[in-house]
């Protein structure tokens, strides 16, 4: 069994802060302390160039990338670490579409994190070939797959409710009729249980600085199933996916595996901050945090529900159709939310009206959901959201 105490002494949360926020950005691991400062003094400043073989520097975009694979059933070999989400968005897709010449449409959903679709909005805009983006109801999708389709894309679990897709189902459906398939795992890796073999995935992608708690701007991840390496056509062809990078040719091969999704040069410092994080998961059964999960997230929604006045799961009641945050809807969310955050509970809002609350059991216990829902009943009893001082909206929120 997972010892979540333990887990939750690995991280440094700020005395009296309950952080329901790990689903946006991870807090912080004691360890990276100690991490980041030796990349300074016994990599970067000691072995300076050489450090990109003495330090192993070149190949941490693998080593490290297995070591997030392994969170989402990715066999050594088929996850690379680099980029941000949204280039790997526009990665995988455009992979996709070469794989798939002779259609022209993109499936994806309404309830996609906008930069997904706006990548592929510029991607299609770029190949300017007639191509078609379709965003229906999430529980649409699988009827919408049909023979037209080169690539359906979705986000596993939906940012704002937490709804989640049947990634096999719709890989089955999507291959029966010849489309290909990436999945955004952003809201999935380090929340639930994935199996990318299991689901026969073709492409997923995802970002570390969510439940996976690398870092502001931790590196993006891609895996590729290892049957499409050979085939696989890197459109962002940088060298650091040439078959020979220190070659310098003046023109470009891919490399033979998933290095030809490799782009350019990562950052090193970076990867000290994610790797000392992902230690903690040596500790974790993924089954394990799932049960966990579901506990808190069903004590949090009961608790809210017999003592919050106004506000309305935005959520699936059923937990098995849910990632691990919860969200409810309230007229004044963004206010309430303010508020919140001044009783220092961190949650955070999504446009129109929902209010959001990760629930990460590597870090969150009961204690926290109870002191949220207390605040919040507070909050709506005594309406202090109506204060003026929380109606300020800042550059993010
Ligand atoms: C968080 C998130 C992103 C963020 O993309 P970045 O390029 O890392 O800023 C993209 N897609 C989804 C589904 C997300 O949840």
């Amino acid at each position: 069994m997972t010892d979540f105490t333990k887990t939750r002494e690995m991280f440094d949360i700020p005395a009296g802060m309950t952080y329901l926020n790990g689903n946006s950005l991870g807090p912080m691991p004691r360890a990276c302390e100690a991490s980041v400062v030796s990349f300074l003094n016994d990599e970067w400043k000691t072995e300076l160039i050489k450090g990109w073989n003495t330090k192993n520097w070149f190949t941490q975009t693998n080593t490290i990338g297995d070591r997030v694979g392994k969170l989402i059933g990715a066999p050594t070999g088929t996850t690379v670490l680099g980029d941000t989400l949204s280039i790997k968005v526009f990665q995988a897709v455009a992979a996709g579409l070469a794989m798939v010449p002779d259609r022209r449409v993109i499936l994806s959903d309404n309830g996609n994190f906008p930069t997904d679709l706006y990548m592929v909005e510029g991607l299609m805009k770029l190949k300017n070939d007639g191509y078609d983006l379709r965003t229906p109801d999430p529980l649409d999708v699988m009827d919408q797959i049909n023979e037209d389709v080169a690539v359906v894309m979705l986000t596993e679990v939906d940012y704002r409710t937490g709804y989640k897709h049947d990634m096999t189902a719709v890989i089955a459906k999507a291959h029966s009729v010849g489309a290909v398939v990436v999945w955004d795992l952003a809201h999935s890796a380090g929340a639930i249980p994935v199996d990318v073999m299991a689901a026969n995935a073709d492409f997923a992608i995802g970002c570390t600085y969510k439940f996976l708690n690398g870092g502001p701007g931790s590196p993006a991840f891609i895996y590729v199933a290892e049957r499409l390496h050979s085939s696989v056509e890197p459109a962002l062809s940088g060298w650091f996916s040439h078959a020979a990078p220190f070659a310098f040719d003046l023109s470009y091969r891919p490399a033979k595996n998933i290095e030809r999704l490799r782009i350019g040069t990562p950052s090193i410092a970076a990867f000290s901050l994610l790797s000392a994080a992902l230690d903690i998961w040596d500790h974790v059964d993924m089954n394990d945090l799932r049960t966990r999960s579901i506990e808190l997230c069903e004590l949090f929604i009961r608790e809210v529900e017999k003592r919050c006045k106004g506000v309305t799961l935005a959520s699936p009641r059923d937990p098995y159709q849910r990632g691990s945050h919860v969200s409810f809807e309230f007229e004044h969310g963004f206010a309430c939310m303010q508020a919140l955050i001044a009783e220092k509970v961190i949650g955070d809002f999504r446009a129109p009206n929902i209010m959001r609350f990760g629930i990460a059991p590597l870090f969150n216990d009961e204690k926290d959901i109870l002191r949220a829902v207390e605040k919040l009943e507070d909050i709506l009893n005594n309406e202090t959201w109506k204060e003026d001082r929380f109606r300020h909206r800042g550059l993010v929120t």
